[in-house]
């Protein structure tokens, strides 16, 4: 599989007022590096203010690094004016988690899925018309005459989020980031708009950074699953491997909070991770999960472990290997 996209040493810090008068340094993301192939399904998981959806705007150019090099198809996008993204535009798409707000209420079905098109300078009248009636057909929204006309307002979550999904997919491109993309809909659609999700990535052969705090959901959506800790990859490795040989504390506390079934077929509780949740702003020293861990030595909380192959394709960073 090539590389679709790279992100090489990826930090990006910002201020973040405290109080009246102060203000403090975020490190929201700090030192990632990661790849994805062309076709293939990454999952990025953490709790929220990890990270991880900061690097999955900064992979699409809607921030800018402090430091560290965005690569796309091979050409250095870090950067280069909005001017020159257009092409990028086209190839990169975003799902966002909320599809209430990343649609416009004011326009019809259509409107939000010609937009794009217009805007690239795609097809003629009659040819947008076809596009955008298959890419409902792609996302089940049928019979797409009627789609057609409706306003946000009068669809549902799932069918919102739908619509988002066809304008992302419209201008066929190479890249989509899809942040928690099922979080904010009903908990009866969610599997239904993944396995959507995943049937049309496979069907385009789209390269996928899925985002999400979910665990179990990544274990079934993708084909590497990479582990974020305080703006740091902490382990990566495929699914199967990650969840049945997870090396790091906070994976193997992440696969432990992860609620199972029981007897009667109903959910038990989450288990919650113990600790304070992470955040960015005064990081500990030393390795970041240390104030949360249940094996921390001395060594743990002066030196920062480096991420590191330890078996083929299974990376971590942690003293304890
Ligand atoms: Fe725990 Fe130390 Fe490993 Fe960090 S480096 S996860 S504190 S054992």
């Amino acid at each position: 599989m090539t590389d679709l996209l790279r992100l090489q040493d990826i930090k990006v810090y910002f201020r973040s007022r405290a109080g009246l008068f102060k203000t403090v340094e975020v490190k929201a993301v700090d030192g990632v590096s990661l790849s994805l192939g062309r076709g293939e399904t990454l999952a990025l998981v953490g709790e929220s203010g990890c990270g991880k959806t900061t690097l999955a705007r900064t992979s699409l150019r809607l921030i800018r690094p402090t430091s560290g090099r965005i690569i796309f198809d091979g050409a250095d996008i870090t950067h280069l004016p909005e001017s020159e993204l257009k092409w990028f535009r086209r190839k990169a798409q975003a799902i966002f988690q909320d599809p209430y707000s990343s649609i416009d209420p004011f326009m019809t079905v259509k409107q939000i899925l010609e937009e794009p098109l217009i805007l690239h300078k795609i097809g003629s009248r009659e040819e947008r018309m076809e596009m955008i009636a298959r890419a409902l057909e792609d996302v089940k929204l049928t019979p797409v005459e009627e789609f057609m006309g409706k306003y946000p307002h009068m669809l549902s979550g799932g069918q919102r989020q739908r619509v988002v999904i066809a304008r992302a997919l419209i201008l066929r491109p190479e890249y989509i980031a899809a942040d928690e993309p099922v979080s904010m809909i009903d908990a009866s659609s969610r599997a239904e708009i993944l396995y959507l999700m995943k049937e049309l990535q496979e069907r385009y052969g789209v390269g996928f950074l899925y985002i999400t705090h979910d665990i179990a959901t990544a274990r079934h959506f993708s084909d590497r699953i990479a582990v974020m800790y305080l703006g740091k990859i902490v382990e990566m490795a495929e699914p199967r491997e990650l969840i049945e040989n997870p090396l790091h504390p906070y994976t193997q506390a992440l696969i432990e909070a992860v609620p199972e079934p029981d007897p009667n077929n109903r959910f038990r509780e989450r288990k919650v991770i113990p600790g304070e949740p992470p955040s960015p702003i005064n990081p500990p020293p030393g390795c970041k999960f240390h104030p949360r861990c249940p094996y921390v030595m001395d060594r743990c909380r002066t030196e920062e472990p480096q991420l590191q192959e330890i078996k083929k394709g299974h990376l971590v960073a942690c003293h304890l290997y």
